[in-house]
């Protein structure tokens, strides 16, 4: 299932979560994802996919992230492997959806992309013991954009400005349900030039491992989502500059690049 979340001209300025299913969009009745009967949509109206506006796909209350998860982007800022997972948290605020638009901040002078496989949860999920399944709480993934101020996270003792700015936090197209997370390609394009190319089975700790460690720390809710780390090859970002954030089984996450006003 690729689960979305959009507008349409049919919705008012209501937004909808929805099904793709070729061109089109089956539109979900309930406006909470998690209240439908995804069995029982053989009435629900259709819209097309053409003429919908998509939004980040899903609504987290936190955005976890996962730091220097690949060797050769730690190796590449110097620093080493870390010997438990390395987490920071970005804000719900900074998210936002395919084709919106990435600001750069003025207190900024060196603004990167880094594009990562977005792990996205399905149900409530704390303390996992070691015989639970972790992949089971997973509602699907998406693909993200750790957008990052390299020189205030140089700057600071910790990540949290760095990484927090509004629109710091693009997600999505959609929500891929049916797909084997462990070996993916994930790719960064910036205007078609191919930046970050790695592989998800590159993780110093996969997302099985990943999501048990999370759990173990704060509980996560349905709609919540982890970023898993990026792979080598991170780059700064300029205005007018489009980056694009592709995983293998999902789709590709595009945007554009502007001043913040
Ligand atoms: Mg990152």
């Amino acid at each position: 299932m690729k689960i979305c979340r959009f507008t349409h001209q049919s919705t008012g300025a209501q937004t909808r979560y929805g099904i793709i299913e070729g061109a089109e969009i089956i539109s979900l009745p309930s406006a909470n994802l998690f209240a439908n009967d995804f069995d029982g949509l053989d009435s629900a109206p259709h819209v097309k996919l053409a003429e919908a506006t998509l939004l980040a796909p899903c609504v987290p209350t936190k955005i976890v992230c996962v730091g220097r998860n690949y060797r050769e982007h730690a190796a590449e800022l110097g620093n080493p492997l870390p010997a438990e997972p390395l987490l920071f948290l970005k804000p719900p605020s900074a998210v936002i959806g395919p084709e919106a638009s990435i600001e750069l901040p003025a207190a900024s002078q060196r603004v990167e992309h880094e594009g990562e496989l977005a792990v996205v949860i399905g149900r409530r999920t704390s303390r996992l013991s070691e015989s639970d399944e972790p992949l089971a709480y997973v509602l699907g993934y998406t693909c993200a954009n750790d957008i990052t101020a390299r020189d205030l996270q140089r700057q600071d003792v910790q990540f949290t400005r760095a990484k927090s700015f509004d629109t710091f936090c693009p997600i999505g197209p959609l929500i891929e349900t049916e797909l084997d997370p462990l070996d993916l390609p994930v790719e960064t394009h910036v205007n078609g030039v191919l930046r970050q190319s790695g592989r998800t089975s590159h993780m110093a700790f996969p997302i099985p491992e990943l999501i048990r460690y999370v759990s173990h720390v704060m509980t996560l809710e349905p709609g919540d989502v982890i970023l898993t780390g990026t792979p080598a090859g991170v780059g700064p970002l300029l205005v007018g500059d489009v980056v694009e954030v592709s995983v293998a089984g999902i789709g590709t996450l595009r945007n554009k690049i502007r001043a913040a006003n």
